[in-house]
């Protein structure tokens, strides 16, 4: 399920925030506003995550731009950590988590045909003791442009931590949004589907069939047998990340950018992510592959 190449379905790109708050929480935008900048800035759809809400967003979808209602939730931890923030994609209803268990909440989510992603962990504080006990998620935020305020946006460690010790998980980059400049459009998946649907784009975030990106773009990525090859556009580095100590990366040398690599994965390996990083330190991340 979390194997497929979203580079070998049919289907088009389609460019996403799954993560913005409005004026009915603390974001700065009124949601028409917040809808309108995302589909002005060129992007197909833009999830509204409010915190403890659950806002009516269908008045701002369109023949070319898709409105997901959901909303970010805040159980409390009961494993030492933080209290939790859970984006859940595609839910109708708030879910009233003060007294729910998390893994309640996160069923909550699910049965209302929602998704769930764990938020941030970085800048929560969370580590693997918070996220370990957890079930019913399908993806992690990799990359969160908002929590750069205070540097730690980047939670690719999380990531891996979660792939090596837990099951299976897909990395989102997203903006969680709250202003108008400096936590919007830095941070967005492209998701390969059918057509600009609900149900399509739910199910493509559903089986990973979408990438990461602060910029960089990934043009195909190809898998046979044991080995996996990717191109991109011009970046200073390209990095096969794989359990613990497995993965190779490789650099520009001599002035030329790369555009291509390829990793013949070792016997035994349980999964490989692709995480590519241009000149500027902008990156995008594939989601795993598993062997
Ligand atoms: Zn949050
Ligand atoms: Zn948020």
């Amino acid at each position: 399920m979390f194997s497929n190449n979203p580079f070998r379905q049919s289907g088009k790109w389609y460019r996403g925030n799954t993560h913005s708050h409005s004026t009915e929480s603390d974001g700065k935008l009124p949601i028409a506003d917040r809808f309108s900048a995302y589909q002005d800035a060129g992007y197909d759809f833009l999830v509204l995550t409010d915190h403890r809400k659950v806002n009516d967003v269908s008045a701002y979808s369109s023949s070319d731009f898709l409105a997901i209602s959901g909303s970010e939730v805040h159980p409390s931890n009961p494993y030492g950590g933080p209290v939790y923030h859970f984006v859940a994609i595609n839910i109708h209803t708030p879910v009233n988590c003060s007294k729910m268990h998390p893994n309640a909440v996160l069923d909550d989510i699910k049965e209302q045909g929602g998704e769930a992603v764990l938020c941030h962990p970085y800048w929560c504080g969370h580590t693997i003791t918070d996220y370990l006990p957890l079930r019913n998620y399908f993806a992690i935020e990799v990359y969160n442009d908002t929590c750069m305020g205070i540097g730690k946006g980047f939670s690719e460690q999380s990531w891996d931590d979660l792939l090596d010790k837990g099951g299976p998980v897909l990395g989102i980059a997203s903006d969680d949004s709250h202003g108008t400049e400096h936590d919007c459009f830095h941070g967005w998946i492209m998701v390969k589907a059918e057509e600009l649907t609900l149900d399509n784009i739910m199910e493509s975030l559903r089986t990973g069939a979408f990438y990461s990106t602060l910029g960089p773009e990934i043009i195909d990525i190809d898998l046979q047998d044991n080995q996996i090859s990717v191109k991109c556009s011009e970046a200073q580095s390209i990095v096969f990340k794989a359990e613990r100590s497995r993965g190779r990366r490789f650099v520009a040398s001599n002035g030329t950018l790369l555009t291509e690599a390829s990793y013949s994965v070792p016997a035994h390996t349980k999964y490989v992510r692709i995480e590519v990083t241009d000149v500027t330190g902008k990156k995008a991340w594939s989601n795993p592959f598993f062997f």
